[in-house]
């Protein structure tokens, strides 16, 4: 049976790589985005030009009112979401001494408090079914810590303790949440950082390499399988031995 998923900040980067993988294995796609309109557009025709079902929404997923209105628009449209991808996130680095009140908030907003909303509104229609999966695309930065880049460290590291908390709760009702740490992985999220500062990511990472969309995409497949039904409350890393 065809299952939906809905995916934030799916128009571009390790969201946009999950929505293709998605559509190609036959789930309906609800692809979220915020900012990047025309990449969505551009991504949903070509799927629907492949045959695949795939729907658009804008929303900030900061917005609770713009979260829920995503979701029953993707029960109308494309059905009852079997499964939630946490993907979206911004990234900031800055001394720590130096961030504004306004930095800390926008980013903790962003990629921790996002996260709750998406997750409650979704959850809300998968308690009474009794099923779902709700995968968060959280960092090895939360897990161990980036320098210059603290409150986004904080935020992911909210991300990890949600993901393990919530799979506690809601394990009776049948709903696995886990959540997966990638790595450097090759997006526009790294456009900011030097070709030398990239040189010495790479040299950290035990494959010598950065990851790409696609491998992080690929983890989010299998933990959205049923063969991984028995696996909730875990933080898979997709980092290349950065972090073991
Ligand atoms: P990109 O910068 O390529 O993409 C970020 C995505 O997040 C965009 O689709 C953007 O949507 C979306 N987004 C940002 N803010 C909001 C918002 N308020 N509401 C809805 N969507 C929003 O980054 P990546 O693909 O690399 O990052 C995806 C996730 O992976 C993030 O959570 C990131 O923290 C995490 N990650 C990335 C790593 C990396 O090395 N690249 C490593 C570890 C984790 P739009 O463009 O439409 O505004």
């Amino acid at each position: 049976m065809k299952k939906t998923v809905i995916i934030t900040g799916a128009a571009r980067g390790i969201g946009r790589a999950c929505t293709e993988l998605f559509a190609a294995h036959g789930y309906r796609v609800l692809i979220n985005y915020h900012r990047s309109g025309a990449a969505a557009a551009e991504l949903a025709n070509s799927l629907q030009e492949r045959g695949y079902r795939v729907a658009l929404f804008q929303a900030d997923v900061c917005s609770r009112p713009q979260v829920d209105q995503m979701v029953e628009y993707c029960q109308a449209e494309l059905g009852p979401v079997d499964l939630l991808i946490n993907n979206a996130g911004i990234a900031q680095s800055r001394l720590f001494i130096d961030l504004s009140v306004e930095d800390w908030e926008t980013m903790i907003q962003t990629n921790l408090t996002g996260v709750f909303h998406c997750t409650q509104s979704v959850l809300r229609t998968m308690l009474p079914r009794q099923q779902g999966k709700i995968i968060n695309i959280a960092s090895m930065w939360g897990q161990v810590g980036a320098s210059c880049e603290v409150h986004y460290s904080a935020a992911k590291a909210g991300v990890i303790g949600l993901t393990k908390a919530l799979a506690k709760e809601i394990g009776p009702a049948n709903i696995q949440v886990n959540c997966i740490a990638p790595g450097i992985i090759d997006t526009d999220m790294m456009v900011p950082f030097t070709i030398d500062e990239k040189a010495a990511l790479k040299e950290q990472t035990p494959l010598e390499r950065f990851g790409t969309a696609e491998e992080v995409a690929a983890c989010a497949l299998f933990l959205a399988s049923e063969a991984a039904n028995f696996i909730t409350g875990q933080v898979i890393g997709v980092n290349g031995g950065f972090v073991v």
